[in-house]
C-alpha cells in the first residue's frame, strides 16, 4: 500500500515539474507574432498560386506586413483585395492595371500549313523537344500545359490554340509561366479589350507564309499606318505603354490593312465601345464552349 502511495506521489509531482517547466519553456521561448499577418492572411483569398512572387499566401502575408510588400501583389484578389490588405496595413493603394494573359498565336489548326503526326506525351513541354510537330516552331502547340495549370479552369484549347476567357481569369499568371513556348505575356488591360498581334513568329515573311495562313510577316504595314506599332526581327509589336483605348482610330486602321489579318481584339468590348461603333465589326472576343483536343491520341497540330 505504502508502495502504491509513494508512487502516485512521485507521478504527482513529475506531473507538475512537467507542467512548470513547459509554462517556463512557453514563456522563455515565445515569439511574438504580428496579428497583422494573420489579419492580411485572412483578407487574402488563399489560391496560394505564387502569381505575388512568394511561395504562398502565409509568406506575402508576412511580407506586406513587414512592409517589404506592397499590398496589392495579389492579382487573384484584385482590387477589393489590395484595398482590404492596405487598410489592415494603414496604408495607401496605389492605382493599378490589372494584367491578363495574351497567346500570341492565332493559328487554329485550319491555319497551319504543314502538320506532322506526333504520338508521343500529349503535353505541350514534350511536343516542344521533338521537332517538326508543326511547321511553325514559335506557335501554340495545343497540348494544353496551360490549361491544366489555371486554377480558375480560364485557359482552354479549342481547334488547337489556347484560349484565355477573361471573365474567368484573374490574371495570376500560371498559364504564362508553364507555356513551353513562351507565347503568353501578361499585359496591361486598359479597356475591356484590347489590340493584340496574335503571332510570335521571327521568321522573315517568305518562310511565315509557307507554315502559317495568319502569321505576321514583318512587312510593317501596322507601323506605317499607326505609332503604336513596331516591326522588330520581323515581328510587330504594340508599345502598351503608349497604348490609349480612347485614341485608337490609327491602330483600328492598322488592324484593317494588315495582310495577314494577325492584328485582333481579345476580351469583351464594352457598353461604350458597342455603342460608339453601332453596330460595326469590333473584333471577335476570343471566347469559345469548352472543348479539348488534349485527350487525343493522334494529333494533327
Ligand atoms: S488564364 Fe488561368 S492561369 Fe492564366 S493568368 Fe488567367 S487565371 Fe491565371
Ligand atoms: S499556349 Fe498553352 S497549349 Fe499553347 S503551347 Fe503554350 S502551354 Fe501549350
Amino acid at each position: 500500500m505504502i508502495v502504491i502511495l509513494l508512487a502516485s506521489l512521485i507521478m504527482v509531482l513529475l506531473a507538475c515539474l512537467m507542467a512548470w517547466i513547459l509554462g517556463w519553456a512557453n514563456r522563455a521561448f515565445h515569439v511574438e507574432v504580428d496579428p497583422r499577418v494573420s489579419a492580411v492572411l485572412d483578407a487574402l483569398p488563399g489560391a496560394n498560386c505564387g502569381a505575388c512572387g512568394y511561395v504562398g499566401c502565409g509568406e506575402y502575408a508576412e511580407a506586406a506586413a513587414s512592409g517589404e510588400a506592397p499590398p496589392d501583389l495579389c492579382p487573384v484578389g484584385g482590387d477589393s483585395c489590395a484595398q482590404a490588405v492596405a487598410e489592415i496595413l494603414g496604408i495607401e493603394v496605389g492605382q493599378k492595371l490589372p494584367f491578363r494573359p495574351v497567346v500570341h498565336c492565332g493559328a487554329t489548326y485550319d491555319k497551319r500549313l504543314i502538320h506532322s503526326e506526333y504520338r508521343g506525351e500529349p503535353s505541350c513541354r514534350s511536343a516542344n523537344l521533338v521537332g517538326g510537330v508543326q511547321a511553325c516552331t514559335y506557335g501554340c502547340l495545343g497540348f494544353g500545359d496551360c490549361e491544366r495549370s489555371c486554377p480558375f479552369d480560364a485557359i482552354h484549347v479549342i481547334d488547337g490554340l489556347a484560349r484565355v476567357d477573361y471573365e474567368k481569369c484573374t490574371g495570376c499568371g500560371a498559364c504564362a509561366r508553364v507555356c513551353p513556348r513562351n507565347i503568353i505575356h501578361m499585359i496591361p488591360f486598359k479597356s475591356e479589350r484590347v489590340m493584340v498581334v496574335a503571332c510570335s513568329n521571327h521568321d522573315p515573311g517568305k518562310y511565315v507564309r509557307q507554315v502559317c495562313k495568319v502569321g505576321c510577316i514583318g512587312c510593317g504595314m501596322c507601323a506605317r499606318k499607326s505609332d503604336l506599332f513596331r516591326v522588330e526581327d520581323n515581328l510587330a509589336h504594340i508599345d502598351y505603354d503608349q497604348y490609349d483605348p480612347e485614341s485608337m482610330d490609327e491602330a483600328q486602321l492598322a488592324l484593317e490593312k494588315c495582310p495577314m489579318n494577325g492584328i485582333l481584339y481579345i476580351g469583351e468590348p464594352g457598353p461604350e465601345e458597342l455603342e460608339q461603333t453601332d453596330g460595326e465589326d469590333v473584333g471577335e472576343p476570343v471566347r469559345d464552349e469548352f472543348q479539348t483536343t488534349v485527350d487525343d491520341t493522334e494529333w494533327h497540330g
